[in-house]
């Protein structure tokens, strides 16, 4: 069943900037922890973070009350756990998000504001660190293009259908971790899914960094999906999700408007089987074509 929660971090004593590196920063722990231990973040739910001015949300959705433990240990981590990588895989992502050039004029104030800042979610109270911010950031739109993925199957059937509807979202997250997470990129927007006569197709749009070698990253993504080991114990929590969970009540109107096709939310969780998945992963056409920037 999902476990809900929403955390909230109101009024840290730093510039906006340094809170939203923060928020990426325990988000992207919670995501190595989960990689740690041979897992990803597809088939689990899903973490959101927003900053807004110097206060920063959490809201976790996710399956099972262990993930919601596991997301609390990346959060409540030890103000040492973030190290330089971290930090520079985060500030690559927020680049791409804000269409940004980011400059670090003190890494030694970075570094001690994000510790401050990580004592403070623990629950000290003051920081005793400058408020200055290290943090300089220039829009630079020309610096970034937009990928769009695009993975799509041949089979149309009323069951691959209902398979590839309820399997997209984490074909989605498998595709970012292996092929966008690793470098200055993020996505724009949630997949767009699109049912066809004669198959099935997720969108999704991303911003990259130029150089971006989309050849390259169809290549990882497909590696990824060829890989990819699926259990029935993976499944059944997302299975259970659509079956009894009340926020999944609308999801066979959602169905019928992208596909005219009656289902029913049983039909639709007896499709999430790891045959379905594999059919899926190693069928699947991936491309990636760059768009020109539409910001
Ligand atoms: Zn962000």
């Amino acid at each position: 069943m999902i476990a809900a929660k929403l955390y909230t971090f109101y009024d840290l004593p730093f510039s906006h900037d340094v809170c939203h590196l923060f928020e990426h920063i325990v988000i992207r722990r919670f995501l190595l922890s989960l990689r740690a231990a041979g897992r990803s973040r597809a088939f689990i739910g899903n973490v959101d973070g927003n900053t807004v001015e110097s206060t920063i949300f959490f809201h976790a959705e996710l399956y099972s009350a262990e993930d919601i433990a596991l997301f609390e240990q990346s959060l409540y981590a030890e103000q040492s756990s973030i190290n330089q990588r971290i930090v520079a895989e985060s500030l690559a992502h927020i680049e791409a998000e804000l269409m940004t050039v980011v400059n670090v004029q003190s890494d030694a104030l970075l570094m001690s504001q994000l510790a401050a800042c990580q004592r403070i979610v623990g629950g000290a109270t003051g920081a005793h660190v400058s408020a200055d911010d290290p943090l300089i950031i220039a829009e630079s739109p020309k610096l970034f293009d937009t990928a769009v993925l695009a993975i799509e199957t041949s089979d149309a059937s009323d069951e691959a259908t209902r398979s590839f509807f309820c399997f997209y979202p984490a074909l989605l997250d498998i595709a970012r971790d292996s092929a966008f997470d690793a470098t200055a990129a993020y996505p724009q927007q949630n997949g767009v899914f699109t049912a066809y006569q004669d198959g099935n197709v997720v969108l999704q749009r991303f911003t990259v960094k130029k150089p971006f070698d989309c050849r390259a990253a169809e290549k990882r993504i497909a590696h990824h999906f060829h890989e990819a080991r699926v259990t029935n114990e993976m499944l059944e929590l997302l299975v259970r999700v659509f079956k009894t969970h009340p926020a999944y009540t609308a999801v066979p109107m959602y169905f019928y408007e992208k596909t005219l096709t009656r289902t029913t939310r049983d039909e639709l969780a007896q499709s999430i089987t790891p045959q379905a998945f594999h059919d899926i992963a190693k069928s699947a056409r991936i491309s990636i074509q760059p768009l020109p920037p539409t910001k």
